[in-house]
């Protein structure tokens, strides 16, 4: 196969909307192949049949496919290239990808800009350590979700939840919608992790119990699952003694975090954030690579596509400006940002003085707890440029700065930009 100005991994709506900002950039339709290893478009949005997509992007309420088709639409109508069943297995920092595909075989091609759109995964049992045997009937949230939406089979009847992400609170109403009863939605922390309008829509609306600060401790049955242990934890998120409880059901949904897919990232040497398991990336999404930007939930975890779509028509447009100006990048000084005082991480986490700051740039950051009638903040060197009064945080909601003129003007003479709760 032939080299590519751009590469895209990834064909979901983060990698769809990067390439259709590389296209609107000036990049032709053939120059840019997307890179899917699914047999469609569309990524994870296919399999979320409910509705909650798109309120911010189009003012409307659309399902995922429906959300993912826009975009497949005018990827199709422009004749964007992209290939799917084609799995990405390195990228390297001199921006050469190599893949398999039944159709091509094994191929390395060389791209003038790569943009990672690699989504993420869910956890699994193996990483929480549940005691008791290895019976069938656990199952991801996501793995449910596919066998329901895509598969059309029900995992289970009777169907205890652990973790109250989005995924989870989806998942409980879809279960109950297709006939099964869901006894409880347990979650280990004192709050959710999911968005506020999932709990009301998807628990509260079928009267489905959550249960804060509680986790599953035993997993019994042999071939199939028979019943699940839950206990109360204390602070320290241990179980406590004399609270557990029997709960006796045939399926175990595990909605117990994301983990960004960044295997590929990590090979290529790119240099990933400690906190949100993604690449550090500056304003224009480039990762500590040149050349190489990443984007959607591969770089941090979002709750919503809107944002998704926005972080990747950024990124798709500093790939097309990589490619067009023969690979320059800003040389003036770098920012660093950085949350303090309940704000868990800042992204993008450098700015370069000289580079494309502008009032269109957002930074999105996450809380580490829940908190109420807070200011968040914005400083410059330890002098506060913006405050704005929120009545509600909490870790499941990402939230968002976009900066005034004022404050572009202020970073970009700055070393230091802090996002902080006051
Ligand atoms: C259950 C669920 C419910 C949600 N509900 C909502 C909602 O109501 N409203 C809302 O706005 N958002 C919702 N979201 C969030 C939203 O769907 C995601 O934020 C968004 O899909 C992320 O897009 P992405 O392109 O980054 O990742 P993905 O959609 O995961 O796409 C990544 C793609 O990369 C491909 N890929 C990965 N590795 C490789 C490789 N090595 N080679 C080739 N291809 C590769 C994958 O196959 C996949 O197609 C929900 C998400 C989930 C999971």
């Amino acid at each position: 196969m032939e080299n590519k100005k751009i590469i895209i991994i990834g064909g979901g709506p983060a990698g769809l909307a990067a390439a259709i900002e590389a296209n609107n950039a000036g990049i032709a339709p053939d120059d840019i192949l997307i890179l899917e290893r699914d047999r469609e478009l569309g990524g994870i949005l296919n399999q979320c049949i409910h509705a909650g997509f798109g309120l911010h992007m189009f003012g409307e309420e659309l399902t995922g496919p429906e959300y993912a088709g826009r975009f497949i639409d005018i990827v199709k109508e422009r004749n964007i290239g992209y290939l799917c069943d084609a799995m990405v297995l390195s990228v390297s920092a001199e921006r050469e990808v190599s893949f398999v595909s039944p159709t091509e075989g094994f191929c390395r091609v060389k791209a003038g800009a790569i943009v990672l759109a690699m989504g993420c995964r869910e956890r699994t049992r193996g990483a929480l350590n549940i005691a008791g045997s290895r019976p069938a009937g656990i199952y991801s949230a996501g793995t449910a979700q596919r066998y329901v939406n895509i598969d059309g089979y029900l995992p289970g009847k009777r169907v205890v939840i652990l973790g109250s992400g989005d995924i989870g609170l989806i998942m409980a109403r879809r279960m109950t919608l297709e006939g099964a009863k869901v006894l409880r939605v347990c979650e280990l922390m004192p709050y959710s992790g999911g968005l506020p309008r999932n709990i009301a829509q998807c628990l509260d609306d079928f009267d489905i119990p959550l249960y804060l600060s509680h986790t599953v401790t035993g997993i019994h049955g042999k071939e199939r699952l028979e019943g699940v242990t839950v206990a109360k934890v204390g602070d320290d998120r241990r179980p406590i003694a004399g609270t557990e409880e029997y709960i006796e059901c045939d399926t175990l949904l595990l909605s117990v975090g994301l983990l960004p897919e960044n295997e590929l990232t990590r090979e290529a040497g790119i240099t990933i954030d400690r906190i949100t398991g993604g690449a550090q990336v500056d304003e224009t999404m480039q990762t500590s690579i040149p050349g190489i930007f990443a984007c959607g939930n591969v770089l941090h975890v979002h709750d919503l596509v809107d944002f998704v779509t926005k972080e990747a028509y950024r990124a798709g447009a500093s790939a097309a400006k990589f490619v067009n100006e023969g690979g320059s990048t800003p040389t003036g000084s770098t920012l660093q940002t950085e949350g303090k005082n309940g704000v868990r991480y800042v992204m993008p986490q450098k700015i370069n003085a000289d580079g494309a700051l502008t009032t269109e740039t957002t930074l999105f950051f996450r809380v580490d707890n829940i908190y109420r009638d807070k200011f968040v903040t914005l400083s410059v060197d330890g002098t506060e440029i913006f405050r704005r009064k929120k009545r509600f945080l909490e870790p499941g909601q990402m939230e968002n700065i976009t900066l005034s003129e004022d404050a572009v003007k202020a970073i970009r003479s700055g070393k230091t930009v802090t996002v902080a709760l006051a």
